[in-house]
Order: C-alpha cells, then sequence, then structure tokens
C-alpha cells in the first residue's frame, strides 16, 4: 500500500473523549470513528487488524474442530420466548417490531438460535460432538458504553456452542475451547490468565473468564504470578487426545486465579504472600459450560447409545475481537504510540521515502517495496510530500514492527536504516539484509 492513495485519517491532537489509551490511540491512527454511542466504523487500519486477529481465532478454533457457520444479527423473539430469556434479558436487548408488528431483536448472543439450528438436524448421538461457531456483530444496549471498542454496544464476537451427549462429553468439549483460547490469545502476543467464573445457578466449576491484566481493566482481579512464567501449548497440541488437554487444563487452573465475583479470601491466603498477585483485568474471552438450560426447555434432543432420548449438553465460548485490538494495544504501547505484535500487525513494516520526486529515493523505496511484498512482508510506503519529523511521527503512532528509512545519504553509502518499533534499535542495512531482518 502506497500512503498518498491510502485512508489514513490520523488525528494531531489528543482526542478529548478518550479515558484510555487504547481508545486515544485507536482514534488518533485512524483506526475506528464513532457513529453513535458505543457504536464504531472500522476504518482501513482498523479494519486490518480486525481481519489479523479473526484469522487468528478462526484458526484456532478450527483446528479445535470446531466448525463455522454465520449466523443473523437479527433474531425474531420466539425463539427466546421459548428459552425464557426475551423477558429476563432486559434493557440490555435491542427490541426490534418489523412492519408485520412481529417482535425480533438484535442478536446480544446465540444460544437460542444455534439450538434451533441443532434441534431441526441432528438426532443422534452418533452426530456428535458436535460444535458450531461464527464470528459476527452483537449488539448490547450497555449501560455506559465506553473506552471505545472496548465496551462498546454493537461489538464483533465470535461465539462457538458445543453439543455433548453427556457432561463426560461437555467436559472435553470445554477443554479443547480453553486450549483453543490459550493458543489464540498468546497468539495475538497475549498473556492471557484463565480465572474461575461465576457459574451462577448452573453450578459446577466449569466457567472461566479469560483475562489480560491492565491498570485499566473494569475487572478486580486475584491470581498467583505462576501464571505469568506458564508456557502456552503448541501448535502440535492433540486436540483429538481428550486426556493431554484434560492434562493443559489441570495445570492451568491449579494456580489461584479469580476474578472478584469468584475471589475467596480464605484459599487466597493460602497461596504464599509473595506469588499473590491482585490487579486490574480485561475479559476477552469467556467459555461456560450450561448443560440443558437451552437444550431441554427447547427440546434438542439425541438418541442416545441406549436408545433413549437425551436433552444434549451444551457450552457457550465467547471472544470479543474488537475488544481484544484494545486489549492488545493496552498492553503494548509507549508514550509515541501502538506497538503492534507482529501476528496483528496491519502491515509487517513501513517504508518512510525521505524525498519522494528524488529519483534515487523514488527507486530504492519501489524497489524495497517490490522485494517485501514478494517475501510475503506487505508494506506500507509513506510516498507523501510530509516533512520527516512528521512522518516518523506516524509510523511511530501506527506502531508498524519495522520502519526503513530512504534517504540521499543512505543511499549514497548503499544502505537503508531499519528500525525496530518495540526496541527502537536501528541499523544500517543494505536493502538485501534488510529484508532479510523484516521478512
Ligand atoms: P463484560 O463482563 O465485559 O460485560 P460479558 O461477560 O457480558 O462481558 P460475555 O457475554 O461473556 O461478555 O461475552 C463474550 C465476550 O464478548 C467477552 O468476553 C468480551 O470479550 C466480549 N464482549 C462482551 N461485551 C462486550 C462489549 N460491550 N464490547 C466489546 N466486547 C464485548
Ligand atoms: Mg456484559
Ligand atoms: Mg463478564
Ligand atoms: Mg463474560
Amino acid at each position: 500500500m502506497r500512503l498518498s492513495r491510502y485512508f489514513l485519517p490520523l488525528l494531531k491532537e489528543n482526542p478529548k473523549e478518550a479515558e484510555i489509551v487504547s481508545h486515544r490511540l485507536m482514534l488518533r491512527a485512524g483506526m475506528i470513528r464513532q457513529q453513535a454511542a458505543g457504536i464504531y466504523t472500522m476504518l482501513p487500519l482498523g479494519k486490518r487488524v480486525l481481519d489479523k486477529v479473526c484469522a487468528i481465532i478462526r484458526e484456532e478454533q478450527d483446528r479445535s474442530g470446531a466448525i463455522e457457520i454465520l449466523m443473523p444479527t437479527i433474531q425474531p423473539a420466539d425463539l427466546w420466548r421459548e428459552s425464557g430469556r426475551y423477558d429476563d434479558y432486559g434493557k440490555e436487548m435491542l427490541r426490534i417490531v418489523d412492519r408485520h408488528e412481529r417482535d425480533m431483536l438484535y442478536g446480544p448472543t446465540n444460544e437460542e438460535m444455534v439450538t434451533d439450528i441443532f434441534r431441526s438436524y441432528v438426532r443422534s448421538y452418533k452426530d456428535l460432538p458436535l460444535n458450531l461457531y461464527h464470528i459476527q456483530w452483537k449488539f448490547r444496549d450497555e449501560v455506559r458504553p465506553r473506552f471505545g471498542v472496548m465496551r462498546g454496544r454493537e461489538f464483533l464476537m465470535k461465539d462457538a456452542y458445543s453439543f455433548d451427549l453427556d457432561y463426560e462429553g461437555a467436559r472435553a468439549a470445554y477443554n479443547r475451547m480453553f486450549v483453543a483460547y490459550l493458543r489464540t490469545f498468546d497468539r495475538c502476543g497475549l498473556k492471557s490468565i484463565p480465572m474461575r467464573a461465576d457459574t451462577g445457578p448452573i453450578g459446577g466449576d466449569l466457567s472461566h473468564e479469560f483475562i489480560i491484566l491492565a491498570d485499566t481493566g473494569e475487572s478486580e482481579v486475584f491470581c498467583d504470578r505462576a501464571y505469568l512464567e506458564m508456557e502456552v501449548p503448541g501448535a502440535d497440541v492433540d486436540f483429538s487426545n481428550d486426556d493431554e488437554l484434560a492434562a493443559i487444563v489441570g495445570k492451568w487452573t491449579t494456580p489461584y486465579a479469580a476474578t472478584d465475583e469468584m475471589h475467596d479470601e480464605a484459599v487466597w491466603s493460602k497461596t504464599p504472600e509473595d506469588a499473590r498477585l491482585s490487579a486490574r483485568g480485561i475479559e476477552v474471552g469467556h467459555i461456560f459450560h450450561f448443560g440443558t438450560k437451552y437444550s431441554e426447555p427447547m427440546g434438542a434432543t439425541v438418541m442416545g447409545p441406549d436408545g433413549k432420548e437425551h436433552p444434549v449438553s451444551m457450552g457457550s465460548y465467547g471472544i470479543g475481537p474488537t475488544r481484544l485490538i484494545a486489549a492488545i494495544i493496552e498492553a503494548s504501547h509507549d508514550d509515541n504510540g501502538i506497538i503492534w505484535p507482529e501476528s496483528v500487525a496491519p502491515f509487517g513494516a513501513g517504508i518512510i521515502n525521505m524525498k519522494p520526486g528524488n529519483a534515487d529515493c523514488d527507486n530504492w523505496s519501489e524497489d524495497l517495496y517490490t522485494r517485501l511484498a514478494n517475501a510475503g512482508v506487505d508494506p506500507l510506503l509513506d510516498d507523501t510530500d510530509e516533512r520527516a519529523g512528521a512522518k516518523f511521527a506516524a509510523m511511530d503512532l501506527i506502531g508498524l514492527p519495522w520502519q526503513i528509512v530512504i534517504g540521499p545519504r543512505g543511499i549514497g553509502n548503499g544502505v537503508v536504516e531499519v528500525k525496530n518499533r518495540r526496541t527502537g534499535e536501528k541499523q544500517e542495512l543494505t536493502p538485501e539484509a534488510a529484508v532479510n531482518l523484516v521478512a
């Protein structure tokens, strides 16, 4: 991409409405625009990051055996009357009446709809396990939308739903998602900590919130520092091996970790004093086993090996990709702007042409651009007439992992200057060496 032809509406001033750093930087870097309270457009730079994040989520969902579908945003109220949630959900639900006076709603989540899909097609335990997910916009009329896409009203969610014959199967499905979540957040460059979360009337211990520690987080959390050093399962983890997964989940749920709702001072006090970390955190994911809560009232049953009908045992598993972008920025920035982990960076490298119009600078820039593109780096070339200072500031702000500066002096010496955004380290390299370093 050439910046002269791109749409990157950077803001010079700090927007007054932004209270936290990720909101401020997303606005300043031209990633998002607010259209109404808690409702955002993803501008080109934001859309690129969102696509990267969703691609990682998708890969890890698929790897774990979940299957992608796409359910609509608008749902008929009748489905929610079946589960009893139409009245229970309250003011967070956006209710809509169509021209035929039918009650509809903008989905805040999809348990009812996916249960309806399941009951329409699946009859036998032999078709289980099944896990269906989608990545779709949700609407929740939050009382206090704030912090940009961190707490929006319209926001993107990956939500997966597992169906199993019995608790044992559901527990294995839960473990698969648990491990997929560890991998997903790790690949986004984040340290996530699975924390015991409230299971409400369902009971049991199968609910975890995946939390990113950050001072600006809305949750109060308590956890053992051991989590900060734990190694995340690699891509070779065998999702068909229930015992292997159970062992991983066992390891990741042994040290203390709970959100304030589940916090237990008596147990906490047994954690050695110097290992206790009480902090604030951002909920980026939530997995939950709820058994037959929907399958029973909605009649989602399968024939078991015993020849009898059984309501299926279900779980749901959410990640907020839009919130995740904000969490990544909260975890990775400095005074000059965002510092993207390579895996989710909107472009792999920025090239700064210091003198557009100068034949050498233009040729070198174009040549490097082609080489990087061929090496799969996806560069952003700043070929604008801005002054050098503004170009450097813009590159720092948008946080691409690498910056490559091309100017007449370097060209005279046969080199370009390569800067690592995270470390600030600069090196003078030949274009070949620069491509090798960055690619
Ligand atoms: P919160 O406690 O922050 O209100 P929640 O517990 O209501 O979140 P879930 O129903 O568990 O959210 O939804 C799954 C995921 O969707 C959350 O873990 C979060 O990543 C994301 N999410 C939920 N609400 C929002 C929101 N208002 N804006 C952005 N992302 C959200
Ligand atoms: Mg909520
Ligand atoms: Mg929550
Ligand atoms: Mg939650």
